[in-house]
This record gives C-alpha cells, structure tokens and sequence, in this order.
C-alpha cells in the first residue's frame, strides 16, 4: 500500500483516501489481476492508483478538471499509467460508454449515487463488486436502500482510525473521520 505522503495533493480536490481505508477498500473489493475496475471520483487518485497496481484495466471518472489533471499525475509516478483510462465526466451517464467490468467503486456521488449504483449494475459482471466509500450519513442510507432494492445484500463496515504522533512525552493518538464501505456482490 502506497503511504499518504508519496502522493502529489492539489488543496482543491480532496483525497486521497487515506492508507487504512485504501486497504480495506483493496480488501473488500476483492481485486484480481483479471478484473476491470471503474473508479468514480478519481479526486486525487489513491483509489485508482492501487486498484491499477492489481487490476487489469482501470476506468478512473472525475467530474473535475482539476481532479484529472492531478490523477494522471500520481499515476505516472507509481507508474501506472498505462494501465488506466481516465475519462472527465459525470456519472452515471459516463457509465454509458464503458464495457462491461467486475468492480464499481464510488467515491464520489454529488447526490447521484441511487442512480449510480442502478446503472452501474446493469454493467456489472457476474460475480462483480460494488463498493461504496461514505463520509456523509446521507449517502450510507441511501447506499443501502439501492442496494437492498436491487436484491443484493450490502456488507457495511464503519471505519474509525486513530494515528499515533509520536511526541516527547509520549504517543498521541489523533482520530481520522470515519469512513464507512459499503459492499455488495452480484451474485454469479
Ligand atoms: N477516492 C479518491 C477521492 C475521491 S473524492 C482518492 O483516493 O483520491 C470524490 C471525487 O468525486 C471528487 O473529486 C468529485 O469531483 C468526484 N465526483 C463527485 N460526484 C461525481 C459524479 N457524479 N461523477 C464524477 N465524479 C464525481
């Protein structure tokens, strides 16, 4: 797993997502070498950075200039870009262009993530993945309500990670928000 530090950050796009969460996201998805994987809401790139490191092929989306320009950065320095499409759109209507693949994975919705997640299922190998990334209560709520219309069974874990900065008295533990990832497979 690539540590927060060695990636490139612009103040203005957020992520990206944080180490811990990179793992469990990596974990959870259960990627293969053999698998597409479409990343939505690239942001800074953390997510499509690793998922390109596993994968076969990567589709990474963003709605942001700004988010592209930075992803395509990071991936060039963990060098793996060739393993990526990165496409400037909005879902779910940049879902049209895109074949069909094993992972969907949202980490961005602005208010979208119902019909994301509907019509990225549609495109959604047998035996593929949905995984959510949520900050926002709204967004876990209405993860799981797609997913349960939809006769899949979400798997929801909340995360809460403290770090410890070392000081001279002693290791602080200092608390990241918490993240929950939301899970779901389509059956084979
Ligand atoms: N996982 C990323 C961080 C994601 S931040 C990382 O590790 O770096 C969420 C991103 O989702 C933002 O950059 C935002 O522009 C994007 N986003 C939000 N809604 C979107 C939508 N409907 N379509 C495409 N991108 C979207």
């Amino acid at each position: 797993m690539i540590s927060d530090e060695n990636f490139i950050k612009n103040p203005n796009v957020p992520g990206p997502t944080k180490e811990e969460i990179r793992c469990l996201v990596m974990c959870k998805s259960q990627v293969k070498p053999k698998d597409v994987v479409v990343d939505i809401g690239s942001g800074t790139g953390g997510l499509t950075v690793e998922f390109a490191k596993r994968a076969k092929i990567v589709y990474s989306i963003d709605k942001n200039p700004a988010a592209i320009i930075i992803t395509k950065s990071n991936l060039e320095i963990h060098e793996v870009s060739n393993k990526v499409h990165i496409i400037q759109g909005t879902a779910p209507e940049v879902l049209f262009d895109i074949p069909k693949f094993d992972i969907l994975m949202i980490g961005g919705s602005s208010g979208e993530l119902s019909s994301i997640i509907k019509e990225g299922y549609k495109k959604l190998r047998d035996g593929g993945r949905i995984v959510v990334t949520s900050i926002l209560i709204e967004t876990r709520v209405e993860a799981v309500k797609t997913l349960l219309s939809l006769g899949l069974n979400p798997d929801v874990v909340d995360v809460s990670i403290s770090k410890g900065r070392i000081m001279e008295r002693g290791t602080l533990m200092i608390a990241n928000n918490p993240v929950t990832i939301i899970t779901a497979f389509k059956l084979k």
